[in-house]
């Protein structure tokens, strides 16, 4: 799909003239925050080209604001790499002239799209910042527009003193918590609060003040921003369970062309000793698979070795995840994958942190 999609000017209380102005590009890609209800009373996506109709309040903001909405828009469940690699060339496209860009996306994907985004914007000096809603836009008790425009307010934001950038990196702005894209997890599919930092302090809170949780948000030395282009697909997510076969093992493993899998174990990392599942992961291995240990705790971290039942992981290959989401895991390894890069630097980029998605021990 090509990046020239339109843009939509919206009306704003900002002079379209005033450079100073912050200009920000909303880019709607779907989700329940945009959706209507059919014939058949399901909710499903729309297109989006009135939202100043259905947000008044956006009229009011002093920011120069853009919507590009994709032509397809969709449930998030539908979301493909292939999406997020538009995604990744639309804002690499428009990066140059907008100082912000909020992304807005079904809820029940967001995580892996901001893992995928974080990933794939290496040297991001920018905001992007993902929301969404759990009732449509426009309904009553809606959470459309509180998430809408506390997310171009962090979009916008700038440091009181220094005026540079407040988030140079990828966030899900949901509810009251501004989550970096590498730790957001959903948690919630009934209420407002749907979305949890995992491992991770929140990057800010709104209450009645929009509060930065500065000193965890990344600040790096300023470089051009490298958009990626490629992710590998073949790759897998294999949750262990107390009676898990030796077939389920085999054919998730045995995949053919099967070039990543995250493995999630238990605890800080344990998985069975029976032979037959050794076996699974030592032919695994051995074929190229990449097996990235993460735990099913959502706090804590893998620590391989610490047990005997993680030990033998380590000397099998399988690479430890630390602290990660299976969320970010996935998604990172779909990006170092389709790096291309030997092994040695294959392994040692899934095993240390990239984009804030592991913390230091
Ligand atoms: N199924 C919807 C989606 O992810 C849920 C939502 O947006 O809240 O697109």
């Amino acid at each position: 799909m090509p990046t020239n999609l339109p843009l939509l000017t919206l009306p704003t209380a900002a002079d379209a003239t005033d450079a100073t102005a912050p200009r920000l590009l909303i880019l709607y890609t779907g989700g329940t925050v945009g959706m209507v209800i059919n014939e058949r009373q399901e909710l499903v996506p729309m297109h989006f080209e009135k939202l100043d109709s259905q947000l008044p309040e956006l009229r009011q903001l002093p920011y120069r604001l853009e919507l590009l909405a994709l032509p397809q828009p969709i449930d998030s469940s539908n979301v493909t790499p292939a999406n997020w690699l538009l995604l990744a060339r639309l804002i690499g496209h428009h990066y140059a002239h907008f100082d912000g860009f909020v992304v807005l996306h079904g809820t029940d994907t967001m995580a892996y799209s901001a893992a995928a985004l974080s990933f794939l914007l290496e040297h991001l000096g920018k905001p992007v910042v993902f929301t969404g809603a759990q009732v449509p836009v426009g309904r009553t008790r809606s959470d459309a527009a509180r998430n809408l425009l506390t997310a171009l307010e962090i979009a916008a934001a700038r440091h009181p003193r220094a005026h540079t950038v407040r988030l140079p990196e990828v966030g899900l702005f949901f509810n009251d918590v501004l989550i970096r894209g590498t730790r957001a997890k959903k948690v919630e599919s009934q209420q407002f609060a749907a979305f949890k930092s995992e491992n991770y302090p929140p990057l800010a809170r709104a209450g009645i003040n929009l509060d930065f949780n500065d000193k965890s948000i990344r600040l790096l030395p300023a470089a051009r921003l490298h958009v990626h282009q490629q992710l590998e697909e073949k790759v897998a997510v294999l949750r262990l369970f107390p009676g898990i076969t030796e077939a389920v093992v085999g054919a998730v493993l045995g995949v053919p062309g099967l070039r990543g899998c995250v493995l999630e174990t238990y605890g800080s990392g344990n998985a069975p000793t029976a032979p037959w599942f050794l076996d699974c992961l030592a032919k695994a291995c051995a074929s190229g698979v990449y097996i990235l240990n993460v735990s099913q705790c959502e706090e804590g971290r893998v620590v391989q070795g610490r047990y005997e039942t993680s030990a033998h992981l380590t000397d099998l290959g399988v690479i430890g995840g630390d602290d990660i989401t299976t969320e970010a895991a996935i998604t990172k390894l779909m990006f170092v994958l389709g790096l291309g890069r030997g092994e040695a630097e294959t392994r040692h980029l899934l095993s240390h942190d990239l984009r804030g998605e592991i913390s230091p021990v």
